[in-house]
């Protein structure tokens, strides 16, 4: 490829919004143009990368023995309803406009397709003699997205690989669990990705066991925990600090009532009373946003943190089993009997439908907490005694975020540290959810319908060249991997007026093309430090140089964006050699390469 016949157009702005290097630099390299918000058009350059990255996730998709089919974009919504996801998705699902009635308003664009494949399971996996079966595309999906952000990152169109497995046995889906989890590992090795698996929540009604594969990135949007040791890494939505244990046996001290006059919040009573937020408990009033039957209201439920520790929601909603919002100021006065602010758990667990403890809360001794009494806040406040730990409405389990110096789960107590990440592939024991409430069923060997037991694995693309340029980078441009390079190697003539220069730099782009190697000639009649700069940019991981004084010493000069400092100067043969080999070895070694 001759670069004057080529389209890259690369610029030197970038527009305010843009912050992360990978959104920067896909920009400014010519990679990427945006047409909409969250919305990009993938240019010669990125489109290239983009195309590598598929071909190694089909690849290992293949060797792991999963099957390729291509599902369509436009889905009916009835199948939606099948299974409730045409609520529970809400903005997600983009739905076509068209008036009542009409064929357009019966259809959305797929934001994933766990719907579409388990109607084709429905119709042809009837008998367990055709199970274990993985089916995967490698298709665009389209979200509404609320805020699309640093670049392809996150945006309204984004092209996934799907995969979705259907079993007869929690065996069989733990095997296939385990062979989708390898796949992932080669996948983002190949990609040049320092990844990290860590542990994923399942949500309120999702399967039993999740692990997203991450790449730390300040541009990420997930935080995970990971200790220091290695021996844990969780998403912080289910991420665990290792158990309390009971402190020394203190004295118990009666409850008594202090004056806290306008001070609702944590710090303005710690202030008040000279306490420190771990010697407090927050009360937290929530209500379950869909109404229960029999009585259509909503549900109250009381949750207990200790006041320096973070509610999560996640572990929240889990342990209510329901999806909880906090309650508006009039449920949280009708159950306290005070203004937001001074609640406590005192005679709480009668007034409400569940009562759920952080099971550090149930280790305090002497607490200070609201008195449900406005401008009250009560002291030697003691879990047991105070208010139950047992009961019928009453739970005591994990519900905080772990922070910073947590120990970890495992039991070696190494501590943990956030950091933040972005997700780039997602496996999921989903169980019989799908085909439960769409009635896939296949007859086991005694001829009894059974729900089929699914898995599901999914692959953002794009966020795999984005995380690519996160990891590999510096002040000058990206510094692609091998693998997903768009070009391995730029050859650049220095004059290209010079017909020896030009023959010769010809020459070079001819063989390694010949061998099969990605190779963009810089042809253009431009400066040398102009071209540099653009080669450094665009990140090509090699680099030949032919000019005058080269040739003029020898030969032509092999430089690595990687290393730039590093120049050889090689005769032609050589050099042509020196660019095959390193091609070779870097592809290996990403696929040797282990994750971090
Ligand atoms: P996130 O939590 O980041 O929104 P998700 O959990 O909703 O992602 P999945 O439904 O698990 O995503 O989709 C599988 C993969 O698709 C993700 O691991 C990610 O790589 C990619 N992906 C999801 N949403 C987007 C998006 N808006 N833009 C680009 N890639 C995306
Ligand atoms: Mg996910």
């Amino acid at each position: 490829m001759h670069w004057r016949k080529y389209f890259v157009p690369t610029t030197k702005e970038t527009p305010k919004d843009a912050t992360a290097p990978s959104h920067v630099l896909m920009l400014r390299a010519g990679v990427i143009r945006q047409v909409a918000a969250g919305v990009y058009t993938y240019l010669p350059l990125g489109y290239r990368a983009l195309r590598k990255v598929e071909r190694i996730v089909r690849k290992e998709m293949d060797r792991a023995g999963a099957i390729e089919l291509h599902m369509p974009v436009l889905t009916p919504l009835p199948l939606w309803e099948e299974t409730g996801r045409d609520k529970t998705m809400a903005d997600i699902l983009l739905r076509l406009a068209g008036p009542v009635g009409d064929w357009r308003s019966a259809l959305a664009l797929g934001p994933t397709h766990e719907e579409i494949v388990t109607e084709i399971a429905r119709a042809y996996l009837k008998s367990y003699k055709q199970l274990p079966i993985n089916l995967y595309q490698i298709q665009t999906k389209f979200r509404g997205e609320a805020r699309p952000k640093s670049g392809v990152l996150r945006t309204r169109e984004f092209l996934m690989k799907d995969a979705y497995s259907f079993h007869d046995s929690k065996e069989s889906l733990d095997r296939e669990y385990d062979n989708m989890y390898a796949a992932y590992c080669r996948i983002f090795a190949r990609a040049g990705l320092p990844y990290l698996a860590v542990e994923a929540d399942t949500g309120a009604i999702g399967g039993d066991v999740s692990h997203e594969f991450m790449v730390l990135t300040d541009a990420g949007e997930d935080l995970v925990a990971i200790s220091a040791n290695g021996d844990y890494a969780a998403n912080l939505e289910r991420a665990a600090a290792a158990a309390p244990t009971p402190g020394p046996e203190v004295p118990l001290r009666a409850v008594s009532e202090v004056r806290t006059p306008n001070a609702g919040r944590i710090d303005e009573v710690c202030a008040l009373l000279g306490t420190q937020p771990r010697e407090m408990i927050k009360t937290l009033i929530y209500t379950s946003v869909d109404a229960a039957p029999p009585g259509g209201r909503k549900r109250r439920v009381v949750a207990l943190v200790r006041g320096d520790h973070e509610i999560n929601e996640h572990k929240l909603n889990k342990a209510a089993g329901a999806t909880l919002e906090l309650a508006d100021p009039r449920t949280i006065e009708e159950v306290t009997g005070a203004a937001v602010g001074f609640a406590g758990p005192q005679g709480l667990a009668d007034r409400v439908d569940r009562m759920i403890i952080d099971r550090e809360v149930a280790v305090m001794r002497n607490a200070a907490t609201g008195a449900n009494k406005t401008d009250y806040h009560v002291v030697g406040v003691n879990p047991g005694r105070d208010f139950p730990l047992q009961g019928e409405r009453v739970t005591v389990a994990d519900l905080r975020s772990v922070m910073q110096g947590d120990p970890s789960p495992t039991g070696s107590g190494s501590p943990l540290h956030l950091r933040t990440a972005i997700e780039v592939g997602h496996v999921f024991k989903l169980g019989t959810k799908y085909s439960e409430s769409m009635g896939a069923t296949y007859l086991d060997a005694g001829g009894q319908a059974q729900p089929l037991i699914m898995g599901c694995y999914g692959i953002g693309l794009n966020r795999i060249l984005a995380a690519a340029i996160e990891s590999h980078h510096d002040a000058d441009g990206i510094i692609w991997p091998m693998s997903v390079a768009p070009f391995e190697v730029v050859a650049i003539a220095l004059d290209p007026r010079d017909e020896q220069v030009m023959q010769v730099a010809t020459d070079v782009h001819d063989r390694l093309a010949e061998a099969g190697i990605d190779v963009l000639l810089d042809d253009r009649d431009e400066r040398a430090g102009f071209k540099f700069k653009d080669a450094d940019l665009i990140g090509f991981p090699l680099r030949v140089v032919v000019g005058k004084k080269s040739l003029a010493a020898g030969g032509v000069e092999v430089s690595e964006r990687r290393t730039p400092a590093q120049k050889e100067l090689l005769p032609l043969a050589k050099a042509v050699e020196y660019v095959l080999r390193r091609v070779r070895e870097e592809l290996s070694q990403q696929v040797r390469a282990a994750p971090v």
